[in-house]
């Protein structure tokens, strides 16, 4: 319905080409790599990611922006955030409007890059930007997907590299698509395959396998883990163990099929003691085969299969209902050099 409110606001409709003037702006000062880090309470090392990043950029010889994500840091991260775009306008940043987690963040970043070819870094320098080069060398070469492999992994407790080793073992047994063993979330990603990654709304997200179900040409370069530049993980066993599920129940279904072959296992076995039983009835004795105590022991046992079976059904029920409320996957609470912020 026309209002006279509407017909008054026409000279603002007059003035529409205006975002497309600064689109095409947009696309002329379009970086060909655009490097995201996410960070969380990474105060102390940003100076020095943003520097090492700067001098391995700039020997490219080619157009790069940093995108820094805030994922609700509670330190002083936004302000360094804002004082390096200040003083480098190729530094972007995006705050979320609270801690949404690792994937989540990447997501924001990846939804804010302009680059042809976007890396993923991890903010506190474990993950040495040096090896960039040659993984853009690699696309160069034609390759889609440039992934870090980490051949050597220093400072870190054997624990996470042990449970780190079985994770990218196991997960490559169960799962459907194939995720390279020793792999993190360092790595290269072709313009299509960012768009094909932004094309999964998916809420509980774990990149690393949706980068190799997109699948195009993908490829490794080895490289030296360094120790955290400064902090602590930001990885409670908590958020570990919720990754780890993400990542089994987003791309397999081995769980539920564990839960038939228990129940067909259980049902053979049970069908041969019952065999047995009757065989010894007959032919044997008439004593009571088993006491009370195996009678509770087997009862309780096979409790426990079901309530295990139900809590994995849980898991993907879950899941399954994160996806049908459909809530965006973040909120941005302020930017730095964005000039239109995705939604989610
Ligand atoms: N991070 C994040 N949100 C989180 C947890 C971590 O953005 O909820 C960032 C963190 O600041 C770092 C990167 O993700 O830049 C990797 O995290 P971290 O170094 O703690 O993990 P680790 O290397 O120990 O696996
Ligand atoms: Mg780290």
């Amino acid at each position: 319905m026309i209002t006279p409110e509407t017909s008054k606001s026409n000279p603002s409709i007059q003035s529409q080409p205006q975002p497309v003037r600064s689109a095409l702006a947009w696309e002329l000062k379009k970086p060909v790599y655009t490097v995201i880090a996410p960070l969380h309470n990474e105060q102390d090392g940003l100076a020095e990611l943003y520097r090492r990043v700067k001098l391995v950029m700039d020997s490219t010889g080619e157009t790069w922006e940093l995108v820094l994500v805030n994922d609700g840091s509670t330190d002083d991260s936004p302000r360094l955030m804002a004082e390096l775009h200040e003083r480098d306008d190729r530094v972007r940043g995006i705050s979320l409007s609270r801690n949404y987690g690792f994937q989540v963040a990447v997501t924001a970043g990846l939804d804010h890059a302009q680059g042809d070819a976007v890396i993923l870094i991890d903010a506190d320098l474990q993950d040495p930007p040096e090896v960039i080069p040659e993984m853009i060398a690699q696309w160069r070469a034609g390759h889609d997907v440039v992934y870090g492999v980490r051949g050597e992994r220093e400072g870190e407790t054997w624990f996470k590299k042990a449970s780190a080793s079985l994770f990218y073992r196991l997960i490559h047994r169960i799962t459907n698509v194939n995720i390279p063993v020793d792999t993190g979330d360092f790595r290269l990603m072709d313009r299509r395959v960012v768009e094909a990654i932004r094309a999964m709304p998916e809420r509980n997200r774990f990149l690393r396998g949706m980068v190799s179900w997109v699948g195009f040409s993908q490829v490794g370069v080895t490289y030296t883990r360094s120790p955290r530049f400064a902090g602590t993980t930001k990885f409670t066993l908590r958020k570990m163990v919720r990754f780890g599920l993400d990542a089994v129940t987003g791309f397999s279904y081995f769980p539920l099929q564990l839960a038939s072959f228990l129940g067909f296992l259980f049902a053979s076995i049970s069908a041969l003691a019952a065999l047995v039983v009757i065989g010894l009835r007959l032919f044997g004795s008439n004593a009571p085969l088993l006491g009370q105590a195996t009678t509770l022991v087997a009862v309780l046992f096979l409790g426990g299969i079901q309530l295990i079976c139900l809590g994995i059904i849980g898991e993907y029920l879950g899941r399954v209902y994160d996806e049908v409320k459909a809530r965006p996957l973040y909120l941005i609470d302020r930017t730095w050099g964005i000039s239109t912020p995705k939604g989610a």
